[in-house]
């Protein structure tokens, strides 16, 4: 038995228990995080909580959500294997990791520098080589790279911020978490015809969108 092993079974009942078990059905999905290392992306802190049913703090007073949230926000985009999509919220770099193994490339922003460079490590250690992470405001989206087929922000936004609505290509999905600082609505939105047709989904908790087209720094 290798060191790897029990992650690997922890993670196989993660899948089972907090995700299948919860009515996610996309099995590319359902793979994705039967593969992806999550104990490589949690603070040493909390190794041996790297498969609770939870968020876990990460430092800089953020953290890693919980795989279930990530599961049904990756599942809303409906990847296929050949798209571009833009994340924001690096985090600890979990959600783009299993984004890179449903995408053909990933864009990633975080604006706290510190944790952007740890996501970058942690990419190239994990032999992630379809994700690029930069450090800015990404609520103003990535323009060079731009129309993304999916969207995903993983952090609260008083509202569906109005550059990456303006990124989202023919066809594509964005999903953001909307509602104030204390709760917030999945919003899962379609580009169809120009226009986006959206729905809300299941409710969540986020840490803060902070940026232009966010909440405002204090
Ligand atoms: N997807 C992450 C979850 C990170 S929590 C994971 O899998 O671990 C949300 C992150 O969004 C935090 O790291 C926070 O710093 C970041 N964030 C908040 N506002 C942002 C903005 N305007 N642009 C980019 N990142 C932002």
């Amino acid at each position: 038995m290798t060191v790897a092993e029990p992650y690997r079974l922890l993670r196989e009942e993660m899948v089972e228990f907090q995700l299948a078990a919860r009515g996610i059905r996309d099995e590319r999905v359902l793979k994705a995080m039967r593969e992806v290392p999550r104990e490589r992306f949690v603070d040493l802190l909390y190794l041996s909580r790297a498969y609770d049913d939870s968020a876990l703090p990460i430092g800089w007073g953020q953290t890693i959500s919980q795989p279930y949230m990530v599961a049904v926000m990756t599942e809303a985009l409906e990847l296929k294997g050949d798209e571009t999509v833009l994340e924001i919220g690096t985090g600890s770099g979990y959600q783009a990791a299993v984004l890179a193994r449903l995408a053909r490339r990933v864009f990633t922003i975080e604006r706290i520098e510190p944790l952007a460079a740890r996501a970058r490590g942690l990419f190239e250690e994990t032999g992630i080589r379809n994700v690029m992470v930069r450090s800015s405001d990404g609520t103003q989206g990535w323009p060079e790279e731009a129309p993304f087929d999916g969207i995903i922000v993983t952090a609260a936004a008083p509202a569906v911020p109005l550059p990456l609505v303006q990124q989202l290509a023919e066809g594509g999905r964005i999903v953001v978490p909307v509602g104030d600082l204390a709760f917030q609505e999945l919003v899962i939105g379609r580009m169809e015809g120009g226009r986006l047709a959206t729905r809300v989904s299941t409710g969540c908790v986020f840490v803060p969108l902070i940026g232009r087209f966010g909440w405002k720094e204090e």
